[in-house]
């Protein structure tokens, strides 16, 4: 428990020796930090200028008596918090009750007695030293809540990305292909589907290192989400050296330019490739595919498209683009 010298008291009181008394009184009962206001403007005052920890608050006083200085108090956010022990010269029940329904803490009447004002006033001052820390607590709390939330946030967000490329992980996909269905059900679009993957990566690693090889990886997964762009689009790591990219109300057509496009960018980035079969440099192999969702269409369903069209791709040469649409890609199946 704090000392009583922590506390700070104000008296407000207009009769000069009733100040003096009580003041006498709280010294001898060990506080040390008093002021005293012998009218409501002077205690206004003070009040905006100190952090008071207990009022004791004459009622019988001219211009702005006791209720009228208790009422502003508790109308005003900065200072209800602070209890307020009404004193007045009579003891008379309907005051009292006045008093208590203002919102003061206590009451006490003139002359005081010292074992009474004692108990009160240090009752009175445990009561807001328990409020303040429980205030402080909840605040702590709070701030813990706040950070606690933004580490489960920041966790999330990890749990959903490829620790190599930074981009999207098959756990995202996942996610994000049920939801970009669900929403392309509902509104009747067309969602299409990208999966490529690097040709000749095992060759590549093979000779220039794994090193390298995530080097490729992370090159490839950066022009990818150079390329797709729209904000609903979602680039994401399939798995080894395959990607998938969800392209929600994009027609075939679109779907095929932006995945050649795709292509070509990969080609650009000119990364050295002395063992493909396709090209000098680190190309891709695209499968496309688009839908309109619905039906009994799940969206497995255009997962396993876009699959048959790279795997035509892989088939037809590697370093292009193969387009499944229902019935035209029938090439594969003989
Ligand atoms: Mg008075």
């Amino acid at each position: 428990m704090p000392n009583h010298e922590d506390f700070n008291l104000l008296i407000v009181d207009d009769n000069e020796m009733n100040r003096d008394v009580l003041r006498r009184h709280l010294v001898r009962q060990g506080y040390q930090q008093i002021l005293a206001a012998e009218n409501g403007k002077e205690a206004l005052e003070m009040l905006s200028g100190h952090n008071f920890d207990l009022i004791l608050l004459d009622i019988q006083m001219p211009q702005m008596n006791g209720y009228e200085l208790l009422a502003y108090l508790k109308a005003d956010l900065k200072l209800s918090h602070i209890p307020v022990i009404m004193i007045s010269a009579v003891d008379e029940i309907d005051s009292v009750v006045r008093c208590i329904e203002m919102g003061a803490e206590d009451y006490l009447h003139k002359p005081f007695n010292r074992v009474l004002l004692k108990a009160r006033t240090s009752a009175c001052l445990e009561k807001k030293r328990l409020r303040d820390q429980e205030e402080i607590y909840r605040q702590q709390l709070e701030e813990a809540n706040k950070k606690l939330a933004e580490v489960n946030q920041q966790l999330e967000q990890l749990s959903k990305l490829d620790g190599l490329t930074g981009i999207a992980n098959r756990r995202y996909f996942d996610d994000a292909i049920a939801k970009a269905w669900s929403i392309a059900v509902a509104e009747k679009q067309t969602i299409a589907l990208i999966i490529f993957d690097i040709d000749f990566f095992k060759q590549f690693n093979d000779a220039y290192g794994h090193q390298a090889g995530d080097e490729c990886l992370k090159q490839v997964a950066r022009v990818a989400q150079r390329t797709i762009k729209r904000p609903h689009d979602v680039v994401a790591r399939y798995g080894g050296e395959e990607f998938v990219v969800i392209l929600p109300n994009t027609p075939l057509s679109g779907a095929e330019k932006l995945a050649r496009e795709l292509r070509q960018d990969v080609e650009n980035l000119q990364i050295n490739h002395a063992y493909s079969a396709a090209s000098m440099y680190v190309t891709i192999s695209l499968g496309v595919t688009a839908v309109l969702a619905g039906g009994d269409r799940g969206y497995s369903e255009i997962i396993a498209n876009a699959d048959k069209a790279l795997f035509l791709a892989k088939q037809q040469g590697k370093n292009q683009v193969q387009v499944w649409h229902d019935g035209l890609s029938a090439g594969l199946i003989t």
